[in-house]
């Protein structure tokens, strides 16, 4: 069985698409097939444009494949942070960019006969905690501000519901408009990392399986950014989740704003987001000024970036394949300045701050003087170890076996750590992830980690 399978991967059979094997041209090149690159493929296959999708994995493989896919614009406590740290214009504007999108998904899913197993439902944010009944109070005041019916759920202290809004199968989905862009035209291409992108002139070339594809413009569809340039890995964090699939049932989708608990329908069960889920993890990224990055990476540079859903890609990403054809078109766009590319904010900032010190005391200085001796390593487990006055990570196999390698994340060069629940390794500054013999699943690293020899 493959590892870290969801429900979703386990329920669909996804179409398999070529490397690339040969240097290719083409006028747009999305690089990621999630939720986003795909969403964002959807949308331009009708233009008088070559469009091709590079995928480092497969189509869908990564987060889009291990959600929870809530199809909903309720999206937990951020209307409240978009309040206090701009203003309700923001606030606003993201909460219409989200019901635009979340139309738009419906109106694709009825216009293409998609049978993602779509259902109508209820959300909610929820709380049994007292001292949480303000926060939902004041979402629910901005709700009424924008004009928007909202409900609440009895059996809990306080809560707030919309109508209207939905759940379906994200990969059902992103299989079906795969498969409309390539009736189009749109080539998708597998196992195919693009290590590097520069620019040559007015065009981009870009580094995949050691040939080249050449393109006038370039969109980054990769959650996370894998490139350097303009410091975006610096303003966004990675944060990884478990989910199970379980039996029990319900029809509404319920997100706890206290404690960390989630739940959605499924045809046959529900998913739950808990402190006992262990059957699969997602890692998604969140921005640290409190807004996704949709746009272009500088000013008239025809190279787009989507990052940041902060565990809310579903509709955001819908957001994001409007949003950059708007911009490749020139078009006017309402969400253009929210979603711009070119600001920050210091105090939204604030939210974050001792998580993100506490990424780079762990990967940085912690384990410098925090380690283990080999013994203290049991079977199925890993750890950092001091050897002859070098680090090193090892992973015990069952047969105690030790497969050993350097510590050092080849992106940054901050010390990885072994995450028991999930049996991987894991880099605590950006989050990169390797299996327990080393092998890179999820960037931004581009490497495996180098194997030693003790
Ligand atoms: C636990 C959890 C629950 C969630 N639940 C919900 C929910 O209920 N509702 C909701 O709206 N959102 C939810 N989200 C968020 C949502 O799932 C994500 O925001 C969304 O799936 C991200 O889509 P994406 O296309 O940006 O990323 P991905 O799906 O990760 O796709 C990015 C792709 O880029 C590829 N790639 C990366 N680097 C390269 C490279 N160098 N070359 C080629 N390809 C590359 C990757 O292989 C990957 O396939 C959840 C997230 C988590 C973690």
């Amino acid at each position: 069985m493959r590892m870290n399978q969801s429900y979703w991967q386990k329920t669909v059979k996804m179409p398999e698409c070529p490397i690339v094997n040969t240097d290719l041209k083409a006028d747009i090149v999305i690089i990621g097939s999630g939720m986003a690159g795909v969403s964002l493929a959807y949308q331009l296959k009708d233009l008088p444009y070559r469009v091709i999708v590079v995928e480092k994995d497969m189509i869908g493989y990564h987060t889009s494949g291990h959600t929870t896919g809530k199809l909903t614009v309720l999206h937990g406590i951020n209307y409240d942070l978009l309040n206090k740290y701009y203003d309700i214009h923001y606030a606003y504007l993201y909460y219409l960019s989200n019901v635009e999108a979340l139309e738009t998904i419906k109106s694709i899913i009825e216009k293409e006969h998609i049978e993602c197993d779509f259902c109508e439902n209820e959300a909610y944010l929820y709380t049994n905690d007292p001292q949480y009944v303000p926060l939902i109070q004041d979402i629910e005041q901005l709700f009424h501000a924008f004009h928007v019916e909202t409900l609440k759920d009895p059996q809990y202290l306080e809560s707030i519901g919309l109508k209207h809004q939905a759940v379906f199968h994200p990969l059902k989905y992103i299989k079906a408009l795969v498969e409309k862009c390539q009736e189009s035209g749109v080539d998708f291409y597998e196992h195919s990392q693009v290590e590097r992108v520069i620019r040559n002139h007015n065009n981009y070339i870009l580094d995949v399986n050691h040939k080249q594809i050449e393109c006038q413009y370039v969109v980054h569809a990769t959650r996370y950014p894998f490139i350097k340039k303009g410091m975006f890995f610096a303003k966004i964090f990675q944060t990884k989740e478990n989910i199970d699939y379980r039996k029990q049932n319900g029809m509404k989708s319920l997100l706890s704003v206290d404690i960390h608990k989630s739940y959605r329908p499924v045809k046959d069960g529900g998913l739950y987001i808990d402190q006992e889920s262990q059957n699969w993890y997602a890692l998604d990224s969140v921005p640290l000024r409190g807004v996704p990055y949709i746009g272009e990476i500088k000013p008239d540079s025809k190279e787009y970036i989507i990052y940041g859903f902060q565990k809310w890609g579903m509709t955001l990403s819908q957001v994001a394949a409007t949003l950059i054809k708007d911009l490749i078109l020139k078009r006017e766009n309402a969400y253009k300045e929210l979603y711009s590319c070119q600001y920050f904010s210091f105090s939204f900032l604030k939210e974050y701050q001792r998580k993100i010190m506490n990424h780079y005391y762990m990967g940085f200085i912690k384990p410098r003087f925090d380690y283990l001796t080999m013994n203290e390593i049991h079977k199925e487990e890993g750890g950092i170890v001091r050897y002859h006055g070098k680090l090193l990570a090892i992973y015990k196999d069952k047969q105690g076996l030790c497969h050993v390698f350097s510590p050092y994340c080849p992106h940054m060069k901050c010390i990885i750590q072994f995450d028991k629940k999930n049996k991987i390794w894991i880099c605590p500054c950006h989050q990169s992830t390797y299996d327990v013999y080393g092998r890179k699943l999820d960037g931004p690293s581009l490497k495996s980690l180098k194997k030693k020899k003790i």
